[in-house]
């Protein structure tokens, strides 16, 4: 199996078994964010608990790349505090801004590496980065409390 193939099955695996997809009743920060360009949207709940986020739960409809990026992020970010989170996101933003030059720390990025090739596609980018834009924005919002 090549490493595109196995990466095709994280993305198709996240976004139909899509982790934290329940918005809690309860949060810190609640935003919803759009891709107009290609129709993707989510609502986003964040909580956390002395400057550590505790839960991240969503909701929302979209492409495959969209919807599973924002599972893994969901996962991934969750139990980091907002410096590590931030820090996790922008090397995730650098990877996509790559143009399909770098692959992702797996160490740092986890599954979120299988999101390596949109790099290549400019045209889908915003749908990857959709999920960790809101939970950036809501990490803010959350430390304004
Ligand atoms: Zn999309």
């Amino acid at each position: 199996m090549n490493l595109d193939t196995l990466y095709q099955e994280v993305i198709l695996d996240h976004y139909k078994n899509p982790l934290n997809k329940k918005l809690a009743p309860t949060f810190d920060a609640q935003v919803h964010h759009i891709n107009p360009s290609c129709g993707d949207e989510i609502t986003l709940n964040l909580t956390a608990v002395d400057g550590v986020i505790t839960a991240i739960t969503w909701d929302g409809v979209g492409c495959s790349i969209s919807q599973a990026s924002v599972s893994i992020a969901s996962d991934l970010l969750v139990g980091k505090s907002f410096e590590q989170a931030e820090a996790i996101s922008d090397d995730f933003v650098e990877l996509m801004q790559s143009k399909g030059k770098k692959v992702g720390d797996e160490s740092v990025l986890e599954d979120a590496v299988a999101l390596a090739g949109v790099s290549q596609y400019p045209a889908r980018i915003k749908c990857a980065l959709l999920g960790w834009m809101a939970i950036k924005d809501a990490s803010i919002q959350a430390q304004r409390k």
